[in-house]
């Protein structure tokens, strides 16, 4: 795709009529701290846990009203209490219009540095509400085909050969590549148990894990002997010397997660690693995912889309914008037992967005939204 494409969307003649007509309606945001029950507790390179923390916000705008998300795995080092005391600081005032995305992100920023969780959820419920406005959901905006997406990978964590043979047998039938998180003692072991198991191809995620380069080399030989087809983050996140020798030596393509937060990580990550891992919350939500994706593919590096542990919510944001890319890391949602939203839905191994308008979610039971 083009860099010329960086802009957003131009909103139809029509719908900026409508946005005009609305012009004296004032933004009102409230919000929900949710825990989310992981189905399996969940381990990854130096971390377990049970549940992830998230906040739901809600931003209500003449009679409509868009939702958003931030969630908080602990390692992140957001918290409830950081994005809701965030969320107090916001104050749409000198804002009359829901769709000048690129003013209000700029406002967002510049009210604290860090806290890309707590503005993701403020962008991802403008997105929703300046979508419901226009009567569109964003993939539409974007000139996107919302099944042109890459099958979603099902992650399996660190665990006994006995949880991971189950966990695999689990994902059969739904899922068409699985990933496997790796960096630890026990690599060869878990992939030989997964291959015990299914021929499906993997993704693997060493989440910095490798410490030598040469070691993580003849690593990434055995494992595409075995059938892997990607790896990210394989080793820390500053190495970008190793990390670019690496990629240099490759036979598979390298992701950046943790090497990248934001826009401003693209450029200087390009012969550094093969592609990107964009998520909403590290870059604090769809306006700047787009510019990302964008930039990157200009540069002529991969792109893959992930996310956190999150609810459809969140999920179905992600699902806007990801058509075209090469991989998607989009199970978060599939991975826990109280999703609060309906949304994006796994169709024959995709994550595919509904055709309701904004980022085409709908809440699932009583969510009590307040300003405490
Ligand atoms: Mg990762």
């Amino acid at each position: 795709m083009a860099a010329a494409t960086l802009a957003l969307p131009s909103l139809s003649v029509n719908a900026t009529h409508k946005l005009h007509k609305r012009s004296t309606a004032k933004m009102k945001l409230s919000w929900t701290p949710y825990d989310l029950q992981l189905n399996h507790t969940f381990t990854i390179s130096g971390f377990s846990r049970k549940t992830t923390p998230v906040v739901l916000t809600r931003i209500e705008y003449d009679g409509l009203e868009g939702f958003g998300e931030a969630s908080l795995p602990p390692y992140l080092g957001e918290t409830q209490a950081s994005v809701i005391a965030f969320l107090k600081k916001v104050d749409f005032s000198a804002f009359s219009d829901p769709a000048h995305l690129e003013e209000i992100m700029a406002y967002l920023d510049a009210l604290a540095p860090g806290n890309t969780a707590a503005k993701a959820s403020v962008d991802i419920a403008l997105h929703d509400l300046a979508g419901k406005m226009i009567g569109s959901p964003w993939h539409r905006m974007y000139g996107l085909d919302k099944q042109d997406v890459p099958d979603t990978t099902f992650t399996i964590g660190i665990d006994s050969d006995e949880v991971v043979r189950e966990k695999t047998r689990e994902a059969l039938g739904r899922f068409h590549i699985l990933k496997v998180k790796v960096g630890g003692p026990d690599d060869k072991r878990m992939i030989e148990a997964i291959r015990s198991v299914t021929d499906l191809p993997l993704a693997v995620d060493a989440n910095q894990g490798w410490k030598e380069r040469q070691q993580a080399l003849d690593m990434i030989f055995w494992l595409k002997e075995r059938g892997v087809v990607m790896v990210e983050q394989p080793m820390p996140k500053s190495e970008l010397d190793n990390i670019a020798w690496l990629t240099a030596e490759s036979p598979l393509a390298i992701f950046a997660d943790e090497s990248l937060q934001r826009l401003a990580d693209v450029g200087r990550l390009k012969g550094v690693f093969s592609g990107i891992n964009i998520k909403l919350m590290k870059c604090t939500g769809m306006h700047e995912a787009w510019k990302m994706r964008n930039l990157a593919e200009a540069l002529g590096m991969k792109v893959m889309m992930g996310c956190m542990t999150e609810t459809s919510c969140a999920i179905s944001a992600a699902a806007q914008l990801y058509a075209g890319m090469d991989f998607a890391d989009l199970d978060g949602a599939l991975l826990i037992g109280n999703d609060c939203f309906d949304g994006a839905k796994l169709e024959n191994g995709k994550i595919i967005a509904s055709d309701l308008p904004g980022i085409g979610v709908k809440p699932v039971g009583d969510l009590l939204f307040g300003r405490e």
